[in-house]
């Protein structure tokens, strides 16, 4: 396994005096959440619940109020609860609480409904993209992405059925996030009576009330008659939680999955009792770790029935979900592994040991080759702290980092970057000018983007036909793009495939496009998957494919059965369904005629061409390894092992997204005729790229 060096032994010389090895946490109050204690006392153990007055008292008073505090305080369950208790959401008004992350939504949402005792989707509700929980009349305590609350702007836009906006999870900067800072920040001054709570584990608050400072000229009101103070109220919960001892690795390790394993099992032989948490970057890796340690545990003739080994990432099941929150049984030792979701959003009672592998997924966008990428990269300082202070929510543990301390000092950045400024800004272009904010570069931005990427969306969106000339929505294609929740590029091939006459399908492969993966990959099963996929494999590529999928699964009379035979995953394909049944009911009321092509595949294709003619691709002559060229911008691009044209390579292509691993990978992919890209978009490729494609 990875060497660490441990307490008591020597140890290299430590390079940051600051960091000491050990991150000291104040550890002032005793734990909460175990053995029978009712849940009344357990809210009122929670630290924040010290500043409930404190805080009721600064929404009263202040526009905007910023809380930071530690994870696991009681931020997101507590303070919607003590807003409601002070009439907040009397008379019909709703106190909204945000997340970035869909999978937080429901967790949060579901827990504050126990805690309170009422059914879900009463008077505490949730609504994600695609699954809306809440009731109309009812429901006082609402949940949501960030995402969400800015479609909700579409038509409301000063979202007035709502007396607080609570805005969680603001240190991580999602680019919803960022967003909806700045046209909150707009909605204040029109609605002085609203406020807004931003939270967050370890945000700048100083910048941040900077930010929402108005200037002068919207003073003097203030204070009086009930009118809140604009100048932002500051507010730090004292955290609690435990000493946690960090060790690192002494040589970087070169395969962080294979170190991830091999500590968890020498924490499960050497270690006291106590869950441990580990932080990898995604569904593979998240998926392979699980594999392996529970091929180890019986390899080494421990029955693996001493470690409970639970996966944790976006799009598990409500059960899959639920199993990570329960008690870990008696004489068991819970192993959960997980994406960054663990970092901030997410507690798990009972962990004490941490291992951390230094990274996760972040996009990353570069303006110039028009590429956005999910790359798996080091994080910062201020996650590998959030990371360790995992380990000591219920008494003193322990963080294992796979890295070396002088990585950790010299190599990660201090913070994050915010996503805005590495992202794709085609979606976010869109949704502002929707809701009618024409001067995008003027917009005032938490952190502003790159003009450059700016550009690349305008650009894009323009040869979408979805901005005119003057930068402003097309009617009705700009609109109708801006209504449907999704991608552009997606919401433009929907929209073709109205002239074409193959919305059936279209609106299916957009349902499928939309989930991660269709497909059920059992450990050490590759073979049989692929197999299985060759069943529904169609020339012209992936997306036909998955309406192979899709057709079989419905004539199978939608069987659980059926999936488990084909490697097809029963809970992604009934997801399907209820997307595919809400863009049915969003394409009609954008005056779509949901009509099906049957059997006529290339229309299906032209449509597919139509919204992602930018991802358009040329196999290189003389390739003999399948090396493709972007029409756009002639970057290298290999078709990913697991489309269904793998090493078909047919002579053009088009994409639906890049991976990038040790080469950049076009996932999801169909063959196309070159010519259909300029019957699609006459203006966007430039004359000496128009010529290289053949008439
Ligand atoms: P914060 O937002 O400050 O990170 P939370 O409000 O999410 O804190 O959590 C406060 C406490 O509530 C946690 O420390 C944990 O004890 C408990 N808790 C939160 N979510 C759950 C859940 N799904 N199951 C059990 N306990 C939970
Ligand atoms: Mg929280």
């Amino acid at each position: 396994m990875a060497q660490f060096w441990k307490p008591g032994t020597e140890r290299p010389p430590l390079l940051d005096d600051e960091e000491g090895g050990i991150l000291l946490y104040s550890a002032s109050s005793a734990s909460s959440g175990y053995g029978f204690v009712s849940i009344e006392k357990q809210r009122q153990r929670l630290p924040v619940f010290k500043y409930r007055t404190s805080i009721l008292y600064l929404v009263e008073t202040h526009a905007t109020t910023i809380i930071v505090g530690e994870t696991g305080s009681g931020k997101t369950t507590q303070i919607p609860q003590y807003l409601k208790e002070a009439g907040w959401a009397d008379g019909g008004r709703v106190i909204a609480c945000t997340q970035p992350r869909r999978l937080a939504v429901q967790a949060v949402a579901s827990r504050v409904a126990e805690e309170m005792g009422v059914k879900l989707g009463e008077e505490v509700g949730y609504t994600i993209r695609f699954e809306d929980l809440t009731d109309r009349d009812l429901t006082r305590i609402k949940f949501l992405t960030d995402g969400v609350l800015l479609r909700e702007m579409m038509d409301d836009p000063l979202l007035t059925k709502y007396s607080v906006i609570m805005v969680d999870e603001a240190h991580e900067r999602s680019i919803s996030t960022d967003i909806l800072l700045g046209l909150l920040k707009k909605i204040q001054r029109r609605r002085p009576e609203l406020r807004l709570v931003i939270a967050s584990a370890t945000i700048e608050a100083k910048s941040m009330a900077a930010f929402f400072h108005t200037s002068k000229k919207h003073r003097g009101l203030e204070g009086g008659d009930g009118v809140p103070k604009t100048e932002p109220a500051i507010l730090s919960v004292e955290g609690r939680g435990f000493n946690v001892q960090i060790f690192y690795v002494e040589e970087p390790v070169p395969d962080y999955i294979q170190a991830a394993v091999s500590t968890v099992m020498s924490i499960h032989d050497q270690e006291p009792m106590g869950d441990i948490l580990v932080f990898l970057t995604g569904q593979d890796d998240i998926e392979a770790a699980v594999r392996l340690l529970t091929e180890e545990a019986q390899n080494n003739g421990k029955p693996s029935s001493g470690l409970v080994v639970l996966p944790l990432y976006s799009g598990l099941s409500r059960a899959e979900q639920d199993l990570i929150f329960s008690p870990t049984p008696r004489g068991k030792r819970k192993v959960v592994i997980s994406t960054n979701i663990a970092e901030t959003s997410l507690t798990l009672e009972g962990v004490v040991y941490v291992v951390d592998s230094g990274f996760s997924k972040q996009r990353f966008y570069n303006p110039i080759s028009d590429i956005e990428n999910l790359v798996v990269a080091p994080i910062s300082k201020a996650s590998a702290r959030q990371r360790a202070g995992r380990a000591g929510r219920v008494r003193p543990g322990k963080c294992y980092r796979l890295y070396s301390e002088e990585h950790f000092v010299k190599e990660m950045s201090a913070e994050g970057i915010p996503e805005i400024q590495r992202s794709n800004l085609v979606s976010c272009v869109i949704q502002l000018k929707a809701l009618g904010i024409d001067n995008i570069l003027g917009f005032d931005w938490p952190a502003s983007p790159s003009p450059e990427a700016m550009i690349r969306a305008l650009e894009v969106l323009y040869s979408l036909g979805v901005l005119d000339d003057d930068a402003k929505l097309t009617s009705p294609t700009g609109f109708q793009v801006a209504e449907i929740p999704l991608d552009p590029m997606i919401s433009k091939m929907i929209l073709a495939s109205n002239q074409l006459g193959c919305s059936e399908e279209i609106i299916t492969i957009a349902a499928i496009l939309s989930i991660q993966s269709i497909w059920f990959s059992v450990r050490g099963q590759q073979k049989e998957l692929d197999e299985a996929k060759l069943r529904f494999a169609a020339a012209e590529g992936d997306h036909v494919t998955f309406l192979n999928v899709y057709k079989g699964f419905l004539q199978s009379g939608k069987s659980s059965k059926w999936c488990h035979k084909n490697f097809v995953n029963y809970h992604a394909m009934r997801k399907v369904i209820e997307i595919r049944e809400q863009l049915r009911r969003i394409a009609q009321r954008i005056g779509i005629v949901v009509k099906s092509c049957e059997s006529d595949m290339q229309v299906v294709r032209k449509a597919v061409t139509a919204g992602f003619f930018a991802n358009a691709c040329n196999l290189e002559a003389f390739s003999h390894s399948g090396m493709y060229k972007t029409v756009r911008s002639s970057q290298e691009v290999y078709i990913h092992p697991s489309s269904v044209l793998f090493r078909v390579n047919p002579k053009w292509v088009i994409y639906h997204s890049l991976v990038s691993t040790d080469r950049q990978y076009m996932r999801n992919v169909i063959s196309i005729d070159p010519s259909w890209l300029i019957e699609a978009a006459p203006h966007f490729y430039q004359h000496q790229r128009l010529n290289s494609i053949p008439h």
